[in-house]
């Protein structure tokens, strides 16, 4: 057998293997699982969520009021329903004696005695209609609009305007329009700011991460939270009143009539909690396992469409689309092991429901054989035990729809919790002096390479200054360390003199610009593009800046010129064209440090040549930083470093360095030969 059948084989074997879908975690290492939340930690992570209605207290507590409003004639209205059978139909007299109603409802009821049975349907019939207007039907309720399925899509989309009452009506509407209106606030200032975090994250956790499930948790699992404060506040206060209530209601109607019916209606809570409160923990587990498969599916996604060119250039559509339908079935896999758990959950609550309605209905029907409950009783037992087997259910799943909603939460915080800049710390700066100058430094990743060593250097605020060396020697990560996009990991690098750790990153990256190697350009209008670092940038000042970097030829073509809009990452223009226009936004921002890292790689030589005269005069009065491998760049600098595997190997000007007949000189000599041949 080939290895790669017996790979699928075994892939096969894995997907129906459940201890697999217990022992999770292994099908995608970039996704934070964190399954294993303890109640202590799921506690704490409620009562962070609870906080965020500090933002919306007023909604909050017109919502419970109007919510226990709409229970409370929820409960009652069995009552009031009890009227036809027994003193219109049947035409029993109302009594306090022979009549079964609670007392609160004597007041309402007392003003029925004496009248006609007929009269008693004209009252009743008005009472209702006025019922309808105001609460519309019971079981009609309010809920959000789009048909739920067990797709993530649906229920996120639901979860993020989640809204409801338990009355239709006027009442209704009011209640489920405030709930709305709240869900929506808190969701948007929970997305808001992971997003604001999302931006200021630091370079070394932004490559940990993987966009895709960035994006996941900041669009659907931040829904989750505001579910949860809901969850967690109002749901719980609504079924424990809307529980006590209907107990109250049996226990001041009944307990002398049918005091066995009060017993089995208080042992209906225990019995659900003990069945559901055990399972909390694969609940909790299945559902962070669920959405972590979620997490994965669409990190590949993204993946491939970033690198969709590669992906088809070189062949690998098959892996690719291989990869993606395994995730996908992975993600679909736990959505219904989730979905089987509570289902079994679910069913074991009704089959102990469905014995205790048994046993209810009957002791209710001998009762109302032998004359004790009217028949009017009989439909109040009705509508009451099923009222509260549906509060009981839901107060035992509580706890385990709980567990869902933390689990998504927990992804949420984990991500908040990532340490960011705080945009307050450090001292400002308004300009810098004097320069930078890097005392002994060393730097290495996160993941261990040691990359820069003992690095001395000294950096003036002036002229044109060129990194040279091979690939991977540090040239990049040297550069990055002078905006503070990681810090040295030994020594220092001093800015004026002030340690880079005592400084302001928001306020030293005023004045630096940076020109990635890659080019982010936006899919806006070019105009746009240059308005993004500099907001009030005027036309003239772009024009200078194109021109400079040899942009005019090619945009004096384009029809709308400066206001073509750009299409996806800039692919409407060609790698040297993007590569000219980056150096050209980077050049209209005018700050005092210009960082371009390979800016000329895609250019033909005259290009070249004029974007390095053009960059040679704004080195007069700024520092221009060039990471370059054309030695016709190279030659033309003020300054060359040579870096070699991570170690500052000269400094000097190319002629300086030439006649040294160093490292750089072997160097250009290897390229001249090289480019020759
Ligand atoms: P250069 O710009 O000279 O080509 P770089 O600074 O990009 O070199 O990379 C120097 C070394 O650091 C390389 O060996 C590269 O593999 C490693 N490196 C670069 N980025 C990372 C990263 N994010 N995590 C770990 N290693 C990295």
């Amino acid at each position: 057998m080939s290895d790669v059948t017996e790979k699928k084989r075994d892939e096969k074997k894995r997907k129906f293997f459940l201890f697999r879908l217990w022992d999770q975690g292994r099908y995608d290492d970039k996704v934070d699982l964190n399954t294993n939340i303890t109640n202590r930690e799921a506690w704490s992570i409620i009562v962070r969520a609870i906080g965020l209605f500090k933002h919306c207290r007023w909604m909050l507590s017109t919502k419970i009021i109007i919510a226990l409003g709409a229970t409370t004639l929820g409960a009652l209205l069995p009552f009031f329903l009890k009227v036809l059978p027994d003193h219109v139909i049947i035409q029993d007299p109302i009594s306090r004696e022979t009549s079964n109603y609670p007392s609160l409802m004597w007041p309402f009821i007392e003003l029925f005695v004496g009248l006609e049975p007929i009269e008693i349907l004209i009252a009743f019939s008005l009472v209702i209609v006025f019922l309808l207007v105001t609460f519309g039907t019971r079981t009609g309720g309010l809920a959000i609009g789009l048909f739920e399925g067990r797709d993530a899509a649906t229920q996120y989309e639901n979860a993020v305007s989640r809204g409801g009452s338990a009355v239709g009506g006027l009442w209704g509407i009011i209640e489920f329009a405030i709930q709305v209106r709240m869900s929506q606030r808190l969701a948007n200032r929970l997305r808001t700011q992971i997003f604001d975090h999302l931006t200021r994250l630091p370079m070394s956790t932004l490559l940990d991460q993987r966009a895709g499930d960035s994006i996941f948790r900041t669009l659907y699992d931040s829904s989750r939270v505001t579910d949860l404060c809901y969850a967690i506040t109002v749901r719980p206060v609504l079924l424990v009143f809307s529980a006590l209530l209907s107990l109250y209601l049996l226990e001041n109607t009944y307990s002398t009539s049918s005091p066995e019916i009060v017993v089995a209606a208080w042992l209906m809570f225990p019995a659900v909690f003990i069945i559901t409160f055990p399972a909390s923990a694969l609940v909790r587990r299945t559902n962070q396992a669920k959405r972590a498969a979620g997490a994965a599916a669409t990190n590949t996604v993204e993946e491939s469409l970033q690198n969709m060119d590669a992906v088809q250039s070189l062949g690998g559509t098959t892996v690719e689309r291989e990869k993606f339908s395994l995730k996908s079935a992975e993600a679909f896999l736990r959505e219904r092991f989730a979905l089987a758990v509570g289902v079994f959950l679910y069913f074991l609550m009704i089959c102990a429901l469905a014995a205790g309605s048994v046993y209810v209905f009957i002791v209710t029907t001998s009762y109302v054989i032998d004359g004790t409950l009217s028949v009017g009783d009989f439909a109040v037992f009705f509508a009451i035990f099923f009222t509260m087997a549906g509060t009981a259910s839901e107060l035992g799943g509580f706890w385990v729809t709980m567990q869902e909603q933390v689990a998504a939460v927990r992804r949420v915080y984990f991500y908040l919790d990532l340490p960011h800049e705080d945009p307050s710390e450090g001292e400002q700066i308004s300009r810098i002096e004097h320069g930078f100058s890097f005392e002994d430094v060393s730097f290495a990743y996160q993941n261990g390479s040691d990359v820069l060593h003992n690095i001395n250097l000294r950096l003036d605020t002036r002229g044109l200054v060129a990194l040279v060396g091979p690939t991977g020697s540090g040239k990049t990560t040297l550069v990055q360390l002078l905006p503070g996009f990681f810090l040295p990991t030994e020594g220092v690098l001093r800015i004026d003199g002030r340690n880079i750790e005592t400084i302001n990153r928001g306020s030293l990256r005023q004045h630096i610009s940076f020109i990635f190697q890659e080019h982010v350009l936006m899919a806006t209008s070019i105009r746009e593009n240059f308005e993004l670092v500099k907001s009030d940038v005027t036309t003239e000042e772009i024009h200078e800046a194109l021109d400079i970097a040899q942009c005019t030829d090619f945009i004096s073509d384009l029809e709308h010129g400066i206001d073509t809009e750009l299409g996806h990452a800039g692919n409407t223009l060609s790698v040297g064209q993007q590569q000219r226009l980056s150096i050209a936004r980077g050049i209209v921002r005018d700050t005092q440090i210009l960082i371009l890292d390979e800016p000329t790689s895609a250019l033909d030589p005259i290009s070249e040549e004029k974007i390095v005269q053009g960059l040679l005069e704004i080195a007069a009065t700024r520092l221009v930083i060039v990471i370059a491998h054309r030695l016709s760049t190279i030659r033309r600098a003020e300054k060359i470093i040579f870096l070699d595997e991570g170690v500052i190997e000269e400094v000097g000007t190319h002629e300086e360095l030439m006649s040294s007949a160093g490292p750089y000189a072997q160097y250009v000599e290897l390229q001249s030969v090289m480019t020759a041949a």
